[in-house]
């Protein structure tokens, strides 16, 4: 792995990282997602972050990295719209998990309150995507918990990829299903999100976030409008990643 990711520093270019993670991609095809984290951390160390909501199923991501360090940085956006329970349950499950360096990532302290009401995609790209940006030009490689089950554009997600600015992301919990979720947190008796006995599959900000009754986990994320996706996560070529154009 590490001569694997040798030239990752050096090729930051989107075809470098690409190339990267097709390899790695072929490599890591069958491993189990501790082995894909543990990995990626010994082959970039202090290089990479990984990047949590503190949602419904983030415990799993989280208690996985901490079997493994406990100082890997977690990066969070702290958009100021979030549920008072999910900035509770960060501060618990970061203690409980021992996590010691979780980093809130906030934006301009002047952004209307109410933007999210007349513009959501600006809303979201200034409350979310510029924090994270700007968190991630510090690393070479970024680590997600995203799941190919959870929407249309996650749906054929590589473990490894290349992000819009060339870095190496990886997402280990891709091939991952809610029962392999649930598994995992009752085994390991891991603290949930106070928000999901209460019938929200999937959490984000308070005011585009509702309970969902069906059988889609995301359904109640901006559930008034086409969009699937905050625009935190970019194709290769830069384009914000939607199954549907908002
Ligand atoms: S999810 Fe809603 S409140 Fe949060 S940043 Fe996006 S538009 Fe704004």
């Amino acid at each position: 792995m590490r001569r694997l990711l040798e030239s990752v520093p050096e090729t930051r270019a989107n075809a470098g990282a690409q190339t990267s993670a097709a390899r790695l991609n072929v490599r890591y095809a069958q491993a189990p997602a501790d082995e894909i984290l543990r990995a990626a951390l010994e082959a970039l160390p202090g290089q990479i972050a990984l990047v949590s909501s503190f949602g419904a199923d983030s415990a799993v991501l989280l208690h996985l990295l901490a079997q493994i360090d406990r100082d890997v940085p977690v990066l969070m956006l702290e958009t100021q719209m979030l549920f008072a329970e999910t900035l509770q349950y960060q501060r618990d499950l970061s203690a409980h998990l021992g996590l010691r360096d979780v980093r809130l990532l906030t934006p301009d302290p002047d952004l209307p309150e109410d933007l999210h009401l007349s513009d959501s995609k600006m809303c979201c790209a200034l409350r979310k995507v510029a924090p994270l940006e700007s968190a991630l030009g510090d690393f070479a490689g970024s680590i997600t918990g995203r799941k190919r089950f959870q929407t249309g554009p996650r749906a054929q997600m590589p473990i490894f990829e290349a992000d819009h600015a060339g870095r190496l992301r990886i997402n280990p919990l891709a091939s991952w299903t809610p029962a392999m979720l649930a598994q995992h947190i009752e085994m390991h008796d891991l603290p949930r999100h106070p928000l999901v006995a209460r019938g929200y599959p999937s959490i984000g900000c308070a005011p585009c976030t509702r309970p969902a009754t069906n059988s889609d986990p995301r359904a109640g994320r901006w559930a008034d409008e086409t969009r699937e996706e905050c625009g935190i996560h970019f194709a290769p070529d830069g384009r914000v990643i939607r199954r549907k154009a908002g």
